[in-house]
């Protein structure tokens, strides 16, 4: 049924999703972590929401506040947190529709505290640690003058520490770098009398420390979005029995034309100022298809037809080599690729995308 509708779509199998969501809930739960579900790579979208509710997952983060709105709005009654380090300007509406936020800044904690107290809410916190990846994250060096203002606080709640890595940086997770998180809780604990419940150890390539018994085990909780959509493709880890293919993108194709492998003329950079490299095989069968950098980088995307090759893609256009194709290709066919999560991403991000679901 999908090969054959037309225009540009995203093919979103609910099942699929709910099988990961599933295995990795499981998996978790085997060594006494709860499963954040992280919603943002598909924009909190409440049918996607969910599934993943439907599988077993209590707790949700994203980390956009509109996406959190919306959530509410639709009548979404679980907890949900903020998960990226928010903005001082998002403070009064963050405690009015979050549980719980992620924190490493004592100029906004001050706002999130002023707010919840104006609201008369506790709102509760989980702080930031930085762990060598340096995206966000408060110093060791820090952490006592962070507790003296959050002990001061009436209406927040300390829950936990929570470390991030693999993202801006690239640092792998490893039991060094998780086990720093156990330490900074017990010197907490001992010198500040307080009970930390939660121990956020990573993100979906954390999970990989798991299956190869090295994470620390006090460590209670994991934030997952990568490896529920995609089954760890993007974050290096392999989902066993996991779906691979539960996103799958059809576009459609508009031209068809057999033309040289190097432009004739003068080249000069292309309409996103690189200068491209061509190699000459001489004549070859290329299809365009409606579809452009406008709603995803063609190197997020991995054809499914054996032999076609993205050869580029301005704004509205994506060109493809579809000679070495065995299977014949005509005008209004529509192709298949899978995204990586970064083409996910702008997919769903998209509005010239169609969202298809298959039913859970
Ligand atoms: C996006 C994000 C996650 C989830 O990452 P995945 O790779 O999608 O599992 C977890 N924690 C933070 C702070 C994030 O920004």
């Amino acid at each position: 049924m999908t090969l054959h509708c037309s225009g540009l779509r995203l093919v979103i199998d609910l099942k699929k999703i709910g099988h990961n969501a599933k295995t990795i809930v499981e998996l978790c739960s085997r060594y006494g972590i709860n499963v954040v579900g992280v919603t943002k790579v598909v924009c909190a979208h409440p049918k996607i929401v969910h599934v993943l509710e439907n599988s077993g997952i209590r707790k949700f983060a994203d980390s956009r506040l509109k996406n959190i709105i919306h959530l509410r709005t639709a009548g979404f009654e679980n907890e949900i947190a903020l998960l990226r380090v928010p903005m001082k300007s998002e403070a009064v509406e963050a405690v009015h529709y979050a549980d719980c936020s992620y924190q490493s800044e004592l100029e906004v904690m001050d706002q999130f505290h002023w707010a919840a107290k104006k609201c008369n809410k506790i709102h509760n916190v989980i702080l930031m640690m930085e762990a060598g990846d340096l995206r966000e994250g408060i110093l060791p060096r820090e952490l006592d003058s962070f507790m003296e203002q959050i002990l001061s606080y009436s209406h927040i709640r300390l829950q936990g520490l929570a470390i991030n890595v693999g993202c801006y940086g690239g640092v792998r997770p490893s039991y060094q770098n998780t086990s720093l998180l156990v330490g900074w809780k017990e010197y907490i604990e001992s010198k500040y009398q307080l009970d930390l419940p939660i121990l956020s150890g990573g993100s979906s390539s954390t999970l990989q420390l798991l299956e190869e018994g090295k994470l620390p085990p006090e460590i209670n909780e994991l934030r997952i979005g990568e490896a529920i959509f995609l089954a760890g493709v993007s974050s290096g880890v392999c989902l066993a029995g996991g779906y691979r293919d539960a996103f799958e993108l059809l576009a459609e194709i508009i031209e068809i034309r057999e033309k040289p492998s190097v432009p004739t003329g003068e080249i000069d950079v292309d309409s996103f100022g690189r200068k491209p490299h061509f190699v000459n095989k001489g004549i070859r069968k290329r299809a365009i298809l409606a579809i452009g950098r406008q709603d995803v980088s063609p190197y997020a995307l991995a054809p499914r037809l054996q032999g076609m090759e993205i050869l580029g893609a301005s704004s509205d256009h994506m060109i493809v080599d579809i000679t070495d194709v065995s299977i014949p290709l005509h005008v209004g066919d529509s192709v298949s690729f899978l995204p990586d999560y970064g083409g996910l991403l702008a997919l769903m991000t998209s509005p010239y995308v169609i969202k298809d679901f298959l039913p859970f």
